[in-house]
């Protein structure tokens, strides 16, 4: 395992007193982290399994690696989902949005409709699109084309962030064409990024659990790796907390890193905590777990930090995965992307997420100055759109109302308990 590139100078003062309170172990990897070395896999599943009394070190170091390798600022991105069919036959055991088509709430969105959705996230300050659907029986194989061609036609400069690996399977399996080919044509035709989703856990034995009929963890990482060498940045994920554990955690991140050590292609890593509420796999897997504990968040926040620094240095939180509240507590333990603005979302909320569809840039801004930092507006590949340092977003209604009372940002205006204090 090479050593961290691009190292940087980190303080040991900072980190000094937590890591005095530490247990041998713990504090040997933290100083190796702090020394600039690669934590190894084993290490990374010796800090997942870290005791409460190890948290405040592993959480100040990862703290201080972000400050140094990334600054103060926080980013997030304007952006619209559009989940385009929610048509899906993979019937996989966590996922409560895909139905099957003759369901009342079945949907395949026209490419007029998925334009008009384009063109009022441009209206709206939205720099990207997120596309991405279920696997429905009835498309053809270019549909994926007619879609990027939708968007590209109506609003030029939109980024479109489309096509799982999961997606790109399915559109070469029914245009048959190979994989390469497919995925440079897709670029040709518009396709900006992809988000690295449907990762969920790279480990076989638990991703036969989750999902029979999805592609393994092999072909994701084909997928993965053909889109970089195509010139086709990805997102890397991790779906946590329902049957899988540290070790399954740590050699997920040792993966991914060893694709960004030869590809270079993923744009952030973002760890996606299991909703549970609304699937099979809850009710009906003896194992299953409610989600990841705030503990179990901190920790995979603080140890992806940890392990990627260097190789991934944008950590993002999901907010609509964790809510706002425990989103900001993850900006002091590793994370410096807050993800987007997302103004639809339909694929957490079905399987029970509540944290709402829509964070303004404005309430974004707000977040991020409260935990004392610097709200930095970006578009998808990182690069600055603006600097809210001094100065503030315009305040704009969210595009699907809220229900009355509603208010992200209410905990802003109380003092919060810690929050593994209140787990
Ligand atoms: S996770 Fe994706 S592929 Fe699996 S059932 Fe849901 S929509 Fe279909």
């Amino acid at each position: 395992m090479p050593d961290t590139p691009n190292p940087v100078q980190i303080d040991r003062k900072p980190v000094e007193a937590a890591l005095a309170s530490a247990s041998p172990v713990i504090r040997a990897i933290l100083d190796r982290a702090i020394e600039g070395r690669t934590i190894s896999r084993q290490e990374g599943e010796i800090l997942f399994s870290a005791s409460a009394t190890d948290l405040d070190a592993l959480v100040s170091t990862a703290d201080e690696i972000r400050r140094r390798r990334i600054g103060d600022r926080v980013t997030f991105v304007t952006v619209r989902n559009i989940n385009f069919t929610n048509v899906c036959y993979m019937a996989c055991q966590f996922c409560n949005f895909g139905v099957r088509k003759e369901a009342k709430s079945a949907e395949l969105l026209s490419l007029d409709e998925v334009a008009n959705r384009a063109e009022e996230a441009w209206q709206r300050g939205g720099t990207e699109v997120c596309i991405q659907g279920g696997l429905h029986p009835d498309i053809p194989g270019d549909h994926y084309f007619r879609l990027l061609d939708a968007v590209k036609t109506r609003v030029p400069q939109m980024h479109v962030h489309a096509f799982s690996p999961f997606e790109i399977w399915y559109g070469v399996k029914k245009s048959r064409k190979p994989l390469r080919d497919y995925l440079t044509a897709l670029k040709s035709a518009g396709l900006g990024s992809m988000p690295g989703t449907a990762a969920e856990i790279l480990d076989t034995e638990i991703r036969l659990q989750l999902t029979r009929n999805k592609l393994s963890a092999d072909e994701w990482e084909r997928i993965i790796r053909a889109a970089h060498e195509a010139g086709i940045r990805t997102t890397a994920t991790i779906m946590y907390g329902h049957i899988d554990g540290p070790a399954h955690w740590a050699a997920h991140i040792d993966r991914i890193r060893s694709i960004q050590i030869d590809t270079g292609g993923f744009t952030e890593f973002v760890p996606l905590g299991f909703v549970h509420e609304q699937t099979r796999l809850f009710r009906d897997h003896p194992q299953a777990r409610p989600g990841p504990t705030i503990t179990e968040n901190i920790r995979m926040h603080a140890v992806a930090r940890l392990m990627l620094a260097g190789f991934i240095d944008n950590i993002q939180v999901s907010w609509v995965k964790l809510g706002p509240e425990a989103a900001r507590f993850m900006l002091d333990c590793g994370v410096n992307d807050l993800g987007g603005t997302l103004m639809n979302e339909s694929i957490s909320r079905a399987a029970g997420s509540s944290h709402g569809q829509e964070i303004t840039p404005a309430e974004m801004v707000r977040i991020i100055r409260s935990a004392g930092r610097i709200p930095i507006q970006r578009n998808t590949l990182y690069g600055m759109v603006a600097d809210y340092s001094e100065s503030d977003p315009d305040e704009i209604a969210p595009l699907v109302s809220r229900k009355q009372g509603a208010d992200p940002l209410a905990f802003l205006k109380r003092p919060a308990p810690h929050p593994v204090a209140a787990e």
